[in-house]
């Protein structure tokens, strides 16, 4: 296998395990370890490692070790305001110059999404879709650096939302489809508050479960 491949999946395996827990919060990671338990060399562990703590998933604690960052409430707080902000000018921007292609595009995105109530892939791919369409391609470049810092939390976030949806069936947060609605408007004043309100609900619901309330 290219060195490229292997460098992929030791990438995709460790990121697995810091996603879902299984390498815990304050874990240490051991490069030897991991190597031993996927059956791979040192070298695409190291690697991958390195990905990782250049993405914030995995920091350094000393020298020769390395640790599975800590999810603090300041960092839950900073990357979602951020990511309201960057949502909601981004659907305010498309607001004013969407095609009528890009609103099919966007209500086939978001039927699917509030149908199944996933919060996977498709719903990142429905907000990437207006931040990537709306004319600002440097907004683009922040959202997706974000999505990257945010891509640790989402594991909690789901845990969050099924939580918060089964205890309160009242539990509503702006649609996809009401969103795509008001940029199908041109109403861009309304797009850009139920894009933000959107995000805040998210950042809401995380945060009422972490402190268990
Ligand atoms: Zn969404």
């Amino acid at each position: 296998m290219a060195t490229r491949r292997l460098d992929r999946k030791a990438y995709s395996a460790i990121r697995t395990m810091v996603l879902s827990g299984e390498l815990g919060a304050g874990q240490s990671v051991a490069e030897r370890k991991l190597a031993q338990k996927l059956g791979m060399s040192r070298t695409p562990v190291r690697a991958a490692i390195a990905e990782l703590e250049r993405e914030g998933l995995i920091r350094n604690v000393s020298p020769r070790s390395r640790a599975v960052s800590e999810i603090s409430l300041q960092d839950v707080v900073e990357i979602y305001d951020l990511r309201e902000m960057l949502h909601g000018m981004a659907a305010r921007l498309l607001a004013r110059r969407v095609t009528e292609s890009q609103i099919k595009e966007l209500m086939k995105l978001a039927e699917k999404v509030d149908v199944l109530i996933s919060f996977g892939p498709d719903e990142s791919e429905f907000h990437r879709y207006i931040t990537s369409k709306c004319g600002n391609a440097r907004l683009a470049q922040f959202a997706a650096s974000v999505e990257v810092q945010l891509s640790r939390l989402r594991f909690h976030e789901m845990q969050a939302r099924k939580t918060m949806s089964m205890d309160n069936p009242k539990f509503h947060e702006p649609t996809h489809k009401e969103i795509v609605e008001a940029i199908a408007n041109g109403d861009s004043d309304r797009a850009e508050e139920l894009a933000r309100a959107h995000t805040r609900e998210a950042k809401d619901s995380l945060l009422r479960y972490i402190l268990g309330g």
